[in-house]
């Protein structure tokens, strides 16, 4: 859709564009647009019901979409990641049952103008209050703004801007403004070329596979679920690493488990600059970390620069997802302070189908554009993309992983540009704005092979000092 973005364009939104002389549909445009702007201030939704309370299922399906492992959304007293804000006022596959005469009247005047297809390109999102299992859902929706008719790389069209304000249990719980272009598709473009660059990423090789064996099975089975498995003796209780088939320190063959809790430091390291592996883009740092538990483990210190590691430094277990097939401990570096400059490692994230269909069922977004490749490509897209609700998603998960567990979303606002088609792959990378206590914003931008994917800020509070807000 927008495959012949320039990669380093200013303008990183694809779908902005210059106002055009002609309605889209062939309607004189100044008619067109008296008659669209007039739904300015008109509700789109007037009392929306979310179709099913906070609940933990829609909580676990949206964290393994998005791969988010944060320990606030698990467990007993698990809250909803805020990014999750939408999912829970969005129709699903029956649709939008309270949408507003208003909001049906717009559109069908835009259908009727030839803009008969649609793509999110904005959504900002403040989180007010905490979503909790059980919470029941209301919102109301404005239609805030319709642009003039745009000329932008998908066809020409108009912006219309929603703003949503989510109640839980009739407190403010978020406010959420959307923006969507609404075009007349242009004619069909190739498949985007195979030798996009944007991101300064040279291709890269298969990455390497574990040589798995029925000795150390349970061990790559506990990564695949995140969990760092340590075995120990069921004679002695020695803990022992990596996995072996009987105790050294008393010759037992019975074993159980414990899994790692994930704090460790830097007991030695390596700086791998030869010999290149197409994988791996050196120089990269190979750390031997040993555990609290008391056992070593080799794994690479991810995000960590070679000149910034120490022997002794701590460092926590994170796990990376190279493929769809291979899972790795990782090592990463506490967030020390952050101040203004300062760069988040990177996150890369595999376009996958799956994650694009997974990531859109998580939020109950059943455009056919994000499962249906061959809808797809009638409405002049190469292939199936992700949704905005999905890389909101990503960009939450990015800036808490990186801040921890206590880490607490408060507002994330981004734009789209170049789509992320499967089989790609987009490294999201941060720099902190600003820091006011215990709060921070950090701008973020994902980057794919055809350009910038998102651009966007995030404010995220570290709690801890400051109490929760009491509506
Ligand atoms: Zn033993």
């Amino acid at each position: 859709m927008v495959a012949r973005q320039a990669p380093h364009s200013d303008r990183q939104n694809g779908v902005d564009g210059d106002r055009g002389p002609r309605g889209a549909g062939g309607i004189a445009d100044d008619d067109l647009y008296v008659r669209l702007k007039a739904f300015e201030g008109q509700a789109a939704v007037a009392v929306g019901v979310g179709k099913d309370p906070v609940n933990e299922p829609m909580i676990r399906h949206w964290c393994e979409a998005m791969g988010d492992t944060g320990p606030a959304y698990q467990g007993p007293d698990a809250v909803a990641p805020p990014t999750m804000l939408q999912a829970w006022t969005m129709g699903g596959l029956s649709g939008h049952p309270g949408r507003s005469t208003a909001h049906e009247a717009l559109f069908a005047l835009l259908d009727e103008a030839g803009c008969t297809s649609v793509v999110a390109t904005d959504c900002e999102q403040e989180y007010l209050r905490p979503l909790r299992p059980g919470d029941r859902i209301t919102f109301d929706s404005v239609i805030e703004s319709v642009s003039p008719r745009k000329t932008t790389k998908l066809g020409a069209g108009y912006f219309v801007t929603t703003r949503t304000d989510v109640w839980a249990d009739g407190e403010p719980a978020g406010t959420h403004r959307f923006r969507i272009l609404k075009y007349a598709p242009a004619a069909r473009r190739e498949p985007r070329s195979q030798g996009g660059r944007g991101s300064g990423d040279r291709p890269r090789g298969p990455h390497p596979r574990p040589v798995i064996n029925r000795d150390n099975a349970g061990f790559w089975d506990g990564v695949a679920r995140h969990e760092l498995l340590i075995q120990r003796c069921t004679d002695c209780a020695t803990l022992r690493f990596p996995w072996l088939p009987g105790c050294n320190s008393c010759g037992g063959e019975g074993w159980d488990t414990v899994a790692a809790a994930g704090s460790g430091t830097v007991f030695s390291y390596v700086v791998m600059h030869h010999p290149p592996f197409p994988a791996f883009d050196p120089p990269y740092v190979v750390g031997l970390v040993e555990l609290e538990e008391g056992v070593r483990v080799v794994a690479g210190l991810a995000g960590l620069r070679p000149e910034e590691v120490r022997i002794g430094m701590p460092v926590r277990l994170d796990f990376r997802t190279v493929d769809e097939d291979l899972v790795l401990p990782v090592f990463s570096g506490l967030p020390g302070p952050v101040g203004p400059g300062d760069e988040l490692p990177p996150l890369t994230v595999p376009v996958t189908r799956t994650l694009i269909v997974a990531g859109a069922v998580a939020s109950r977004d059943y455009q056919d554009v994000h499962h249906d490749a061959e809808a797809a490509r009638a409405k002049g897209s190469p292939d199936i993309f992700m949704n905005i609700l999905t890389t909101n998603g990503l960009v939450g998960r990015y800036i808490t992983d990186f801040f921890g567990p206590r880490a607490v979303l408060r507002k994330v606002a981004i734009r789209l540009g170049a789509p992320n088609y499967p089989g790609d792959a987009m490294e999201l990378r941060g720099t902190v704005l600003a820091r006011d206590g215990d709060t921070t914003d950090v701008r973020v931008v994902g980057a794919n092979s055809l350009g910038h994917h998102v651009t966007g800020t995030v404010t995220v509070t570290v709690t801890g000092t400051t109490p929760e807000p009491t509506p």
